[in-house]
């Protein structure tokens, strides 16, 4: 099992973040007026899922205390034995198609087996098709008094607003690095995982707000080894140094191909994803054009230690734009392909190509 899924919150106690739904939800399981659809949004990995299980399982419990259902109820016991009582989920990133909605329009025709409430959760609604979105939009204007409807997604904007406008909005806000911080002291020491402060704090900046973005990379960084350090978060978030930009349109310049194909070699090794290898260029380039056109410098040099003294590359602006343009093109390709070092083989022959031909201005 991996890390997201091993330390999913099984409580409100352990769900990171979002005091204010967990204000909102108590309040209205303490007063008993519970609305009858919901629509959650929010980024991928902020909590959705897992708030609506914690949903489920407070909804059922008859002596639930301060957001924490009791685990010793009948309703508790019966959920422990049945994890899927009285609770229909479809996902619609799975299944789009208006027969999935039939079939749970006919599940809530009945009235629910064991508790008061049948619980109904549409993940991902917006990938539902139109026809699919319109029947469900009929039983979502006058539902049975039984169904609570909880509906997910990450676009928003997506989703037609007689839908929005017939639901409650959750707002699942994204984290922030402290919180994800915390989160993440709290499960390396668990877990006996060997790793220094800031890489832990790296990787809760890398995650955007996502605890199960933030959870995987930590899993990544303990595969790769077995004391994580801020070098190791570096370089596997492709934090690529200038000077290794540099060293490679150098051999690319020179014609050494076969110091290219090392590089590949050790990127392969490294199992730096190429989308974002190549966005560490692209931004490095864009960077050069900057320079170069408004202040006509380029910065396109490392310091050799070695040597004591700097080494250049000019690169005029028809080539860098070339390059600039190839790789802007090919991008969303490797974000198809993440792993296929063959392809960024011929990436570099691109490159090579371009920097190497006789310009004709
Ligand atoms: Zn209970």
């Amino acid at each position: 099992m991996n890390l997201y899924n091993k330390y999913r919150p099984k409580n409100m106690l352990e769900f990171v973040g979002q005091n204010h739904l967990k204000k909102s939800i108590f309040y209205f399981l303490k007063n008993k007026k519970i609305p009858s659809s919901f629509l959650f949004f929010g980024k991928k990995g902020t909590g959705k899922t897992s708030f609506v299980n914690i949903f489920y399982r407070l909804l059922n419990c008859k002596q639930f205390n301060n957001n924490l259902f009791c685990n010793t109820c009948k309703n508790c016991l019966l959920i422990k034995k049945n994890k899927n009582l009285d609770y229909y989920k479809l996902d619609a990133s799975i299944n789009r198609k208006i027969e999935k909605v039939e079939e749970l329009i006919s599940y809530f025709k009945y009235l629910p087996i064991k508790f008061k409430y049948k619980l109904i959760c549409i993940d991902e609604i917006h990938l539902l098709s139109k026809q699919a979105i319109s029947l469900l939009l009929n039983f979502l204007e006058f539902p049975p008094s039984y169904i609570k409807f909880i509906l997910l997604t990450t676009e928003l904007d997506k989703i037609p607003t007689p839908i929005v406008s017939r639901c409650i909005l959750f707002n699942f806000k994204n984290l922030t690095v402290n919180q994800i911080f915390k989160h993440l002291i709290n499960i390396s020491k668990k877990e006996n995982i060997i790793c220094t402060r800031k890489s832990l704090l790296l990787i809760s900046e890398y995650s955007n707000g996502s605890i199960r973005d933030s959870l995987n990379l930590l899993e990544i960084a303990k595969s790769i080894s077995s004391k994580i350090t801020s070098k190791i978060i570096n370089l596997f978030l492709n934090k690529i140094s200038k000077r290794f930009i540099f060293k490679i349109f150098k051999f690319l310049l020179n014609r050494k191909i076969s110091n290219i194909l090392k590089i590949i070699i050790w990127i392969k090794k490294k199992k730096i994803e190429i989308s974002k290898f190549i966005l560490n260029i692209l931004n490095y380039l864009n960077c050069l054009i900057f320079y170069k056109f408004f202040y006509n410098y380029f910065p396109f040099y490392y310091y050799n230690e070695n040597e004591n003294n700097y080494k250049y590359i000019n690169l005029s602006f028809l080539k860098l734009k070339l390059i600039r343009r190839y790789l802007i093109y090919e991008i969303s390709y490797f974000n198809y392909i993440v792993y296929d070092y063959n392809c960024l083989f011929c990436l570099f022959f691109e490159i090579y190509y371009i920097i190497n031909t006789q310009e004709r201005i």
